[in-house]
């Protein structure tokens, strides 16, 4: 199997987001209500599948060091399952610290760039059914449960739902270059 390249890791800290609009996507994540990140996130991840299946270069890196579709894709599908395990640690621990994410090492050692589109099609679907599930079943008082990742940042239920689908939007702005992932979501 080829060697893959790793790309240019991202050290900036997103947390900023929850505060103020992003310009580059387009949206202002601290301003979406926590109750509508489950059908937002759910069309983000239609809007993904339809990425791997329709792209026509869904395999290249546009340029050295930035991901292609399919790799950003795969990454996406891991977001997905990485904030659900987050969103149930937070529902059955008392202000459980999150274990460290290295999200470049991961790409590489899940070699990302080889995965069937197809594939991850089907597990970014199956994945983003599963954390909607877990956030139709949230009742008012889950809103304000606290979780740490481990650079001290620091979340409830409410923030960490919305940092998460900023995290999903602003990825279909890295591929699609358009600011159309944030505003289509706006009426889900
Ligand atoms: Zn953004």
């Amino acid at each position: 199997m080829a060697e893959v390249d790793p790309v240019t890791p991202d050290e900036k800290d997103w947390t900023w987001t929850l505060t103020r609009r992003c310009e580059e996507c387009g949206l202002g994540a601290g301003e979406v209500d926590p109750l509508t990140v489950g059908r937002r996130a759910w069309v983000a991840a239609e809007e993904w599948v339809h990425i791997l299946r329709e792209h026509p270069a869904v395999e290249a890196r546009p340029e050295p060091g930035v991901w292609s579709p399919l790799e950003y894709a795969a990454h996406v599908r891991d977001v997905y399952r990485i904030f659900d395990g987050r969103l149930h640690q937070m529902l059955t621990e008392d202000d459980p610290a999150f274990a460290n994410w290295d999200q470049d090492q991961t790409a590489v050692l899940q070699r990302y760039a080889e995965a069937d589109p197809e594939v991850v099609a089907a597990e970014l679907e199956a994945a983003a059914a599963t954390l909607l599930g877990r956030i139709q079943q949230l009742q008012a008082a889950d809103f304000t449960r606290t979780g740490r990742r481990s650079d001290g940042a620091t979340f409830t239920v409410a923030t960490l739902l919305q940092y998460f689908l900023h995290d999903v939007v602003h990825h279909l702005w890295d591929v699609t270059g358009q600011q159309d992932g944030a505003a289509s979501l706006e009426w889900a």
